[in-house]
């Protein structure tokens, strides 16, 4: 499928579901039935960045902010392992407070005591923070592109480039780390040729996973006023993903379950995803993650629910990368 066929594919409703059919077979193909868990602990809603869209911006000082200390997340990561949630992950804002040792450190304990995989999703570092904590034993990293239009990102990203944060993505697939990107659907300023773009994108970075999401507004930021995307479209999106990318990790994500509390995650299992993130961040400090409003809380038991009702499996291993580079790297995943 070339980047005209996308663009056709996204401007056409899918009312007769072959889009859906064929990302779902193509996901059975290439990924199996397994759905494969990931245990988010969003540890930290400080951030230095400022994204028009996200309620953890620096300038949002209507957020009351948290830090969970270091030993409490290495406990928390513990006890989700003993769940049997194989991978682990640290999510949190721009927030330097967690210097680079800290992080190390906490990576450190969690590996040892545990063989669960641990995804980073921690934002713009220097690259001598991700190669100390890949040495620690990260195995993922997570960090949307967000949009693959440079124009839009600028605006939306103030101080930051489409380039700058592509250049960290290809410096961290370098270093080894299986890595995740990731676009919003509906963005404000977006265009169906920019989505086309992203799904574009994702293929050629030879992505390990990627995280697709509706745009939601928050109601503290400058983009509370906009609608938010589309339900449809961002499962076109993740079914074009599925088609184009074959065997790339594709979460259900936490904002398409937003939009439809009752079938999102459920819709998006059937139209290509393989993954599930149960949000297992302490209630006191989940209320206060306000990326976008009325989040979804996913939890372990709602992700196995939907799983049975989509008859696939619940993956009881890692889930790690199904790309051929890093067959080479770890023969027995
Ligand atoms: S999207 Fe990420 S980097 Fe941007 S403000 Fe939100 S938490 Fe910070």
């Amino acid at each position: 499928m070339d980047r005209d066929e996308i663009l056709h594919y996204l401007k056409t409703s899918n009312r007769n579901g072959d889009l859906f059919q064929k990302a779902d077979e193509t996901r059975k193909k290439h990924c199996g039935d397994k759905v494969h868990l990931r245990g988010i602990i969003e540890f930290s809603n400080h951030c230095c960045r400022n994204c028009l869209y996200c309620g953890l911006r620096r300038d949002n000082k209507k957020i009351k902010r948290y830090r969970m200390p270091p030993q409490e997340i290495v406990a928390l990561a513990l006890k989700i392992a003993r769940k049997g949630v194989k991978t682990i992950v640290l999510q949190s804002g721009d927030d330097f407070w967690y210097k680079r040792k800290t992080i190390a450190s906490i990576i450190t304990n969690i590996k040892k005591q545990t063989d669960a995989a641990i995804t980073l999703s921690l934002g713009e570092r220097p690259l001598d923070h991700y190669r100390n904590w890949r040495d620690a034993g990260a195995d993922r990293y997570l960090m949307r592109h967000e949009t693959a239009n440079p124009n839009l990102y600028e605006m939306l990203h103030p101080g930051k480039s489409l380039i700058e944060r592509l250049s960290l993505l290809s410096a961290l697939k370098d270093m080894g780390y299986q890595i995740g990107a990731g676009n919003i659907v509906g963005i404000p300023g977006q265009d169906l040729k920019d989505l086309a773009e992203d799904i574009w994108l994702i293929k050629e970075l030879d992505s390990d996973m990627a995280g697709i999401g509706p745009f939601i507004p928050q109601k503290d930021t400058p983009l509370s006023n906009c609608p938010p995307g589309d339900l449809e479209l961002t499962l076109r999106a993740l079914a074009l993903i599925r088609i184009t990318s074959k065997n790339i990790h594709l979460p259900a994500t936490t904002a398409v379950a937003t939009l439809d509390r009752k079938e999102g995650l459920l819709m998006a299992l059937k139209a290509g995803a393989n993954v599930i993130m149960p949000d297992f961040t302490p209630q006191r400090y989940s209320q206060k993650y306000q990326i976008y409003d009325n989040k979804q809380n996913i939890t372990l038991d709602m992700a196995k629910a939907v799983i049975f009702k989509a008859k696939r499996e619940t993956g009881k291993d890692k889930g790690d990368s199904l790309k051929c580079r890093h067959y080479k790297r770890h023969p027995e995943a």
